[in-house]
């Protein structure tokens, strides 16, 4: 599994002398090589260790990007982009060496267009920049990944978060995008009308490719009403296969549930223990509803009645704001959370996604091989659409335990994989879903050698990533 396979890039220590020249001599100092910088830039976030760039040019415009792409491609080097290095499975890590274009910087609202309810941004703004900007239109961006990540990184990533059950993930509400590929044009994949039929999508082919294909330069992106009314709570159950009987009930029911979240029994006693509270420590549904005043009081007394038929509850809601913002805060801390269960542990976080109807298998099967292999690894997901983390708190200088984990993981990637689900339902491929990508898709993953060759003929777009080489 991933922790021992990384793929190796070969270095081309040449080329990278002369791309740092050229770069330090154009760019002064927007281009860094200074160590720490450097290592800001490779993973940071999770188990998989960091490979670190050899410089990094901080970008303020297309021009910028256009021109150090062009640059490494002549000397033939690898290009990283980077938003807010966020991402969980080394996507930013540098296994050739090469550069870091990291696009914070580049963080421009470029349009707001209320009345058609999109917007156009530069790639490096991030979903709570974009947030604060579009305060007082009465709109609002809903995806919200867990960290506060750059727009450029979660379409490059295919990001979501708990509001996709309601308003998609960043393949429904990415529009348009620009994009420096690898040969240093600039590409606009699409117009600003909400439908197209013009061609192969190119939009959606980069949304998901990681920086292999390109570097995303700007966003037209979906924006939506700040709803009149807003409820919310939290439900608990007396077992995960109740808690995801209801998950079903409440979509199948049509329930425009804006947000449903599980968090397993050691995922609540994290949340109580992290974030001061009281809630019941047992499997629960955190709760989000969307409306008018009237709607979303209807909506939580309809899931009420779900909740109880499966023998949930009490369902204790509100409208007030300072309860649901506190209830979402603990609820978006619960990776903390969950890190804070074994102080110095690394965490592995997972993400499969299984179609619904397999959600109560595919968890209740989980919950059992962690405790067989004796793991302290809580669970939390987006479960209204089949998506869910289990974080594995592993002490990383014990080799027998690294191996459990790498059994563990493997084991669920595939026990999704064989339930019609996925590896990766957010967070991508990266470095560490590489070998389950194959058992996955088969040969599809020819096909997206062919693409990748076919764009980025030299290999310079983030190399060793997603796909890797062929193995016969
Ligand atoms: C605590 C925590 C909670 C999280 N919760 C969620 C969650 O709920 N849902 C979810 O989906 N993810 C989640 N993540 C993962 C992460 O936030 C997402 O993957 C996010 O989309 C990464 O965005 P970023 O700006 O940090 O990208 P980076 O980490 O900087 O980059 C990610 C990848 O995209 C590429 N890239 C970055 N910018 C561009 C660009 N402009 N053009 C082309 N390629 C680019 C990089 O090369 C890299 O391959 C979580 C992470 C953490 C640490």
């Amino acid at each position: 599994m991933a922790l021992a396979q990384i793929e190796t890039v070969e270095r081309n220590d040449a080329g990278i002398a002369t791309a740092i020249g050229i770069l330090r001599q154009r760019y002064g100092e927007r281009f860094q090589t200074g160590h720490s910088i450097r290592e800001q830039h490779a993973h940071t976030t999770s188990y998989i260790p960091a490979q670190i760039p050899d410089g990094v040019l901080f970008a303020t415009s297309v021009e910028d990007v256009q021109d150090c792409v062009r640059v490494c491609a002549e000397q033939r080097v690898p290009v990283i982009p980077f938003g807010t290095g966020t991402s969980l499975e080394g996507h930013v890590n540098a296994p050739g060496g090469g550069i870091s274009i990291d696009l914070s910087q580049m963080n421009r609202v470029l349009a707001v267009n209320a009345e058609d309810l999109d917007c156009t941004v530069e790639a490096g703004i991030t979903r709570q920049e974009l947030n604060h900007y579009l305060r007082d239109t009465g709109l609002f961006f809903p995806i919200d990944p867990g960290a506060n990540a750059s727009l450029g990184g979660m379409a490059s990533t295919r990001a979501s978060g708990t509001n996709a059950v309601r308003y998609g993930t960043m393949r429904e509400n990415v529009l348009s995008l620009s994009a420096v590929m690898a040969d240093g044009r600039l590409v606009r994949t699409a117009q600003r009308a909400k439908k197209t039929s013009a061609g192969y999508d190119l939009t959606r082919l980069l949304i998901g490719s990681e920086g292999t294909l390109g570097i995303i330069t700007s966003l037209t992106v979906k924006l939506y009403g700040i709803p009149q009314a807003i409820s919310g709570g939290v439900c608990p159950f007396p077992s995960v296969d109740a808690a995801c009987q209801a998950v079903i009930l409440t979509i199948q029911s049509g329930i425009p549930v804006a947000r449903i979240e599980f968090v397993n029994t050691l995922g609540m006693k994290s949340l109580n223990s992290y974030s001061k509270l009281d809630y019941p420590e047992g499997p629960c549904l955190f709760l989000e509803f969307h409306g008018s005043d009237a709607g979303v009081k209807e909506q939580a007394e309809l899931f009420g009645e779900i909740a109880d038929e499966f023998g949930g509850g009490p369902f204790q809601w509100t409208t007030v704001a300072e309860e649901r913002t506190k209830l979402w805060q603990a609820r978006h801390d619960a990776y903390w959370a969950g890190m804070a269960l074994r102080p110095g542990a690394k965490g592995l976080s997972t993400d499969v996604c299984v179609p619904i109807s397999r959600l109560a298998e595919c968890i209740t099967e989980t919950e059992a091989d962690i405790a067989e292999m004796g793991l302290i690894a809580p669970i939390v997901g987006h479960v209204g659409d089949g998506n869910f983390h289990v974080l594995v708190l592993m002490d990383m200088d014990d080799p027998q335990e690294v191996e459990k984990a790498e059994t563990f993981v493997g084991r669920l990637n595939m026990r999704a994989i064989s339930m019609d689900g996925t590896c990766t339902g957010e967070h991508g491929i990266g470095q560490g879903k590489m070998p389950f990508l194959e058992y996955e898709l088969g040969p599809g993953v020819d096909y997206m050698r062919a693409i990748k060759q076919a764009l980025d003929p030299l290999g310079i777009m983030n190399p060793g990533k997603i796909i890797g080489r062929a193995r016969n």
